[in-house]
């Protein structure tokens, strides 16, 4: 499994940092963990094309973890050079997608308004998952990549994802409350070969926060969404110092990590 990070900033767009967007790759297949930036673009910089999109997947309804689906949808419906892009947006509770489609076409019903004879099956097919619960619920399996939600508490239907390809365990905590009561519970308990976390809420610097993150089983610890407000990269630095051997990498716009 491949990871692309493709924004890395928190809340507002940094110099050379979108908001919050991953590519994941497992084989010949990609996904997208949280589209926070303008996607569309980036993959086509990445020489990625739309069709290889298998699946998007959304931790929690803030803007910038959603905002670029917008321009994507756009892309993807109103353009006749990607009829053959089709995958779906799993998306939490509390977006207002019939708005988006207001936004974009003036019409709820979206693109379809002006395609009165013979109107397409939307290629950016949204669909709501339900609040999971404690042990999680799966949301996505394709027979390639299996996504399972998990609750965090960081705002009302804010979930962390383990994401399951090619015999890999990556784990997207998404956005967490500061005190990091609310780390998944996945991410300790179990074996995994990745974890992506957030440093825009949480303070790395606070004492507890090596104790509650250094107990994540795995061998590499990715800082991803971080204000450097809150969380200078010295921080960072720190941080690594404190929860040695795992190995803590500031995420930056277009880094890969292969696991
Ligand atoms: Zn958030």
């Amino acid at each position: 499994m491949k990871i692309t990070f493709l924004g890395t900033s928190h809340g507002i767009t940094e110099k050379g940092a979108f908001c919050s967007s991953a590519l994941v790759t497992a084989g010949d297949a990609r996904y997208l963990v949280d589209v926070g930036a303008p996607v569309d673009t980036l993959l086509a910089n990445l020489d990625v094309p739309l069709r290889d999109l298998r699946g998007a997947f959304i931790t929690h309804p803030h803007q910038d973890h959603y905002v670029g689906l917008a321009q994507l949808t756009y892309t993807v419906e109103d353009f006749g050079r990607f009829l053959d892009v089709a995958f779906p947006v799993l998306t939490p509770e509390g977006i207002d997608f019939a708005a988006l489609n207001v936004f974009l076409w003036g019409d709820p019903r979206g693109h379809e308004r002006y395609r009165v004879e013979d109107p397409p099956p939307r290629r950016v097919r949204f669909e709501v998952y339900p609040d999971a619960p404690a042990e999680g619920s799966l949301i996505f399996d394709d027979g390639v990549l299996r996504v399972t939600a998990y609750p965090v508490r960081h705002i009302p239907h804010s979930h962390a994802f383990l994401l399951e390809a090619e015999g890999k365990r990556v784990v997207f905590t998404g956005d967490l409350l500061r005190d990091l009561s609310d780390y998944p519970r996945v991410a300790t308990e179990t074996p995994v070969d990745l974890v992506v976390t957030e440093a825009a809420h949480v303070r790395l610097d606070d004492p507890d926060t090596p104790e509650i993150l250094g107990k994540s089983r795995t061998p590499v610890l990715v800082i991803s969404h971080r204000a450097p407000g809150r969380n200078p990269i010295e921080s960072v630095e720190k941080l690594a110092a404190r929860i040695a051997p795992i190995k803590v990498i500031a995420a930056f716009d277009g880094m890969t990590l292969e696991v």
